[in-house]
C-alpha cells in the first residue's frame, strides 16, 4: 500500500445499509462509494455529493496536498509526544518500585493512556489522507467516511 496523495482522495465515503446487534458486539454493513472531488491547489474544499446508494447530500472536505502533509507531520509530533509520555511512565513505574502506592497507580495509568495515545496517533499519521466529512472516524450515523481505509491508494 502506498501513501502518495494523488489528486483525488482514495478514501472512500460509505453508506450504512444495516446496523443489528450480534451477541455483546454489532454487525454493520456499509456501501463504499469513492469521493470524486479533486483536491484544491492550496487550503481545503467543503463540498457536498450525492450519495451513491441513497441520493442524499453528502458533506466532504477535501484538503490539498500540502494541507495533508501538514496534517501528517501533525499526527507524527502526537505520536512522538506520546511515545515520550509512555516512556516517562515505564522510568515513573520503573522508580517508585512495586510499593510505590499512588504514584505507582498514577504511572500506570498514565502508561496505560499514553498506550492509547500512541496506538491512535500512528493510526491517524499513516491514515491520513486529507478528507472529513460525516461521522467520527469510529463511525457513526448513516454517512461516514471511511478513515482508516487499508484498501489501495
Ligand atoms: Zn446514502
Amino acid at each position: 500500500m502506498s501513501r502518495q496523495l494523488g489528486p483525488v482522495p482514495s478514501t472512500p465515503y460509505e453508506h450504512l445499509t444495516s446496523d443489528s446487534p450480534y451477541g455483546s458486539s454489532r454487525i454493520r454493513v456499509s456501501h463504499s462509494h469513492r469521493i470524486d472531488i479533486e483536491r484544491p491547489s492550496s487550503g481545503a474544499v467543503e463540498t457536498a455529493l450525492a450519495c451513491g446508494t441513497c441520493g442524499d447530500q453528502v458533506e466532504i472536505t477535501v484538503m490539498s496536498v500540502g494541507s495533508t502533509k501538514v496534517w501528517r507531520l501533525g499526527w507524527l509530533l502526537g505520536v512522538l509526544l506520546s511515545v515520550s509520555l509512555t516512556a516517562a511512565c515505564v522510568v515513573g513505574i520503573v522508580s517508585v518500585g512495586p510499593d510505590g502506592g499512588g504514584a505507582l497507580i498514577g504511572s500506570t495509568a498514565g502508561f496505560v493512556f499514553g498506550l492509547f495515545c500512541v496506538v491512535y496517533t500512528v493510526l491517524h499519521w499513516w491514515h491520513e489522507d486529507g478528507v472529513r466529512g460525516p461521522g467520527l472516524p469510529w463511525r457513526s450515523g448513516r454517512h461516514f467516511v471511511r478513515h482508516f481505509w487499508a484498501g489501495p491508494r
